[in-house]
């Protein structure tokens, strides 16, 4: 399967895979990953996960893009506050090599996101504005585009 840009969950298969939701910051947020403590400045982040229960992608990303609810995950303290603006979607694809292809992009703080991982830093990248992203990144959020 090639990697697509959902700008919503309603347009994202309810198949299992992974998933880099695209989320917007408006002002500095207190986080916390598990015993570490830090602040994500305003911007852009890219969170990468995967799921692989009931509804698939679909149900887990319509629960990201939904802003009240309890915290379970460390990224439900991002959601809660900064708008998600689409995901990049892999059918059948892995959470961690979808970081690995952002490895470029910095980690705002180590072991968020990651806690159950033990080869990524974090799952959660800071995307610098004009940052470009790997070019199958790029061409997914092209083509989305025109759909
Ligand atoms: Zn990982």
């Amino acid at each position: 399967m090639p990697l697509i840009f959902c700008a919503s969950a309603v347009s994202a298969p309810a198949a299992p895979g992974a998933y880099a939701l695209w989320l917007r910051l408006a002002s500095p947020l207190d986080v916390r990953a598990g015993t570490r403590r830090g602040v994500l400045p305003a911007g852009d982040y890219l969170y990468c996960g995967s799921a692989n229960g009931p509804g698939g992608l679909r149900a887990r990303l319509a629960r990201h893009m939904r802003k009240n609810k309890r915290v379970h995950w460390h990224i439900d303290q991002l959601t809660s506050a900064a708008k998600a603006l689409g995901a990049f979607i892999l059918e059948g694809g892995n959470e961690c090599a979808l970081n690995a292809a952002l490895a470029a992009l910095p980690v705002p703080l180590q072991g968020f996101g990651s806690s159950d991982c033990r080869r990524c830093a974090a799952h959660l990248r800071f995307w610098p504005e004009g940052a470009a992203l790997p070019s199958d990144w790029e061409n997914a959020r092209k083509a989305a585009r025109f759909t």
